[in-house]
C-alpha cells in the first residue's frame, strides 16, 4: 500500500472519530441545554396553573368573607396573583421561541386570550366584592369557567405538549451511549482491516524481501560472478574450521590447486569472451567432478583451488587425475580443448593456513616445470 494511500486511511479514520466525538458532544450539550430551558418552561406552567386556581379560590373567599379585613386580604392575594400569573405568561411568552415554540402559534395566542378574558372577569370580580356588591350567580360560573376550565385546559395543552418534547429527547439521550460505544467499534474494525492489517501484510512482506535481499548479498560476497565459484572470502571463512576439525578428530583433508596450461594463447587467440566463457565451463565441470561435501574456489584469473575434507594426499592425488583426464578430454565452449597442471597436499596437523597453501603452490608449479598436464605431491 502507498504511503499516500496509508495516510488517506489513517486520516479519515481520525476524522470520522472526531466527527462521532464532536456530533456527540454537540448533541448531548443541545439537548441538556433544552431540558434545562424546558424544566423552566414547565414548572412556569404548572406555578401559572396554581395561581390560576388560586385566584378563583381567593374571589369565592373574597366574596363570602364577614369580615372586611379578611376580605380585603384575600383581595390583596388575588391582585398579587393576578399580577404574577401576567408576569409568568409573559416570561413563557419570551422562553418559547425555537425549539421551545408551543406547538403552534395560534394556541399560545388562544391561551394568552383566555387569560386576558380570565383577568378580565377576576378583576370584575375584584371590583364587585371591594364595592361591597354581592357577585351574581352568572359572574361566579364564569371565573370559574375562564379560570378553572378554559384556562387550564390551555395550560394543560402547553405541558402536555412540553412533557412530549421532552420525553422523545430524553428517549434519543438514552440511546446516545450505545449508538457512541456502536459507532467507535465500527470505527476500530474499519481501521483494523482497511489500516492495520494491510499494514502489518506490508511489514511482513518487507521484511521478507528484505530477508531475501540480504541472502543474495551473502552470496554475492562469497561468490566469484564468472564462474559462480566460491570466491577467496568463503575461503577464508571454511579452512579454519576444517583445519580444526582435522586437527581435532585427526582426520584428513586435503588441498587440490590447479592453472589452465596457455590459458594466454587462448585468449590471444580466441579472444576474450570465449576465455571467460572457458573459464566458466571449467568451474562447472569440476564442481561436477568433485564430491559435493567438497569445496571448488576460484583463486585467481585461471588458478582455481579444492578444498576435500576427509581426504589424505593419496586419494586426493587420485581425484586431481581424474580431474585432470576429465579436463583433458572435454569440449569446451567453441570448440576448445585444455589441460591442467595441478598439485595437491594434505594438511599436516600443526601447520599454518600459509605453509599449507605455498605446499600445494610448489606442487603445482611443479607439474607446470614437469611438462604440463600433469598432477604433482606436495
Ligand atoms: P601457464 O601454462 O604457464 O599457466 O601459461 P598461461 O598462459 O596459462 O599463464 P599466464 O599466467 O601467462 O596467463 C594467464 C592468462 O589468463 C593471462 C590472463 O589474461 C588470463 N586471464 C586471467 N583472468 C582471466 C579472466 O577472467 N578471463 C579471461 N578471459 N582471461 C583471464
Ligand atoms: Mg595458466
Ligand atoms: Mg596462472
Amino acid at each position: 500500500m502507498t504511503k499516500f494511500a496509508l495516510t488517506w486511511r489513517y486520516a479519515s479514520a481520525l476524522l470520522l472519530l472526531a466527527a462521532l466525538a464532536g456530533g456527540s458532544y454537540l448533541f448531548l450539550d443541545r439537548s441538556m441545554d433544552l431540558e434545562r430551558r424546558r424544566a423552566v418552561v414547565i414548572d412556569l406552567s404548572v406555578r401559572q396553573r396554581m395561581l390560576a386556581q388560586s385566584v378563583v379560590i381567593l374571589g369565592f373567599v373574597a366574596d363570602r368573607a364577614a369580615q372586611p379585613s379578611v376580605r380585603d386580604a384575600a383581595l390583596g392575594e388575588m391582585q398579587g396573583a393576578l399580577r404574577e400569573l401576567l408576569s409568568i405568561h409573559a416570561r413563557l411568552g419570551s422562553l418559547q421561541i425555537g425549539d421551545l415554540a408551543p406547538p403552534d402559534a395560534d394556541s399560545w395566542l388562544e391561551s394568552t386570550r383566555r387569560l386576558d378574558v380570565f383577568v378580565n372577569t377576576a378583576r370584575t370580580v375584584a371590583r364587585q366584592v371591594q364595592a361591597g356588591k354581592p357577585l351574581s350567580h352568572a359572574l361566579i360560573i364564569r371565573l370559574h369557567e375562564t379560570g378553572g376550565l378554559e384556562l387550564l385546559a390551555g395550560l394543560d395543552a402547553l405541558l402536555l405538549h412540553h412533557q412530549s418534547e421532552s420525553g422523545q429527547s430524553l428517549f434519543l439521550l438514552d440511546r446516545l451511549p450505545l449508538a457512541f460505544f456502536l459507532g467507535t467499534l465500527a470505527i476500530l474494525a474499519f481501521m483494523g482491516v482497511m489500516l492495520f492489517r494491510p499494514l502489518v501484510n506490508d511489514i511482513v512482506a518487507d521484511r521478507r524481501s528484505l530477508e531475501i535481499a540480504n541472502e543474495e548479498l551473502g552470496k554475492l560476497a562469497t561468490v566469484d560472478c564468472l564462474t559462480g565459484l566460491f570466491n577467496r572470502r568463503k575461503f577464508d571463512e571454511v579452512v579454519v574450521r576444517e583445519m580444526e576439525l582435522a586437527r581435532r578428530y585427526a582426520d584428513h583433508v586435503s588441498l587440490l590447486m590447479f592453472d589452465i596450461d596457455h590459458f594466454k594463447t587462448i585468449n590471444d587467440t580466441l579472444g576474450h569472451a570465449v576465455g571467460d566463457k572457458v573459464l566458466a565451463d571449467l568451474g562447472r565441470l569440476a564442481v561436477t567432478s568433485m564430491r559435493s561435501v567438497d569445496y571448488v574456489f576460484r583463486w585467481g584469473g585461471e588458478e582455481f583451488l579444492i578444498l576435500a575434507p576427509r581426504t589424505d594426499d593419496h586419494a586426493a592425488f587420485g581425484v586431481a587425475e581424474k580431474l585432470r583426464q576429465t579436463v583433458a578430454a572435454h569440449w569446451f565452449s567453441d570448440g576448445v580443448r585444455l589441460t591442467i597442471s595441478l598439485g595437491v597436499a594434505e594438511y599436516r596437523p600443526g601447520e599454518g593456513l600459509e605453509d599449507w597453501l605455498t605446499r600445494v603452490d610448489q606442487a603445482m608449479y611443479a607439474a607446470k616445470r614437469g611438462g604440463r598436464n600433469k598432477t604433482m605431491a606436495g
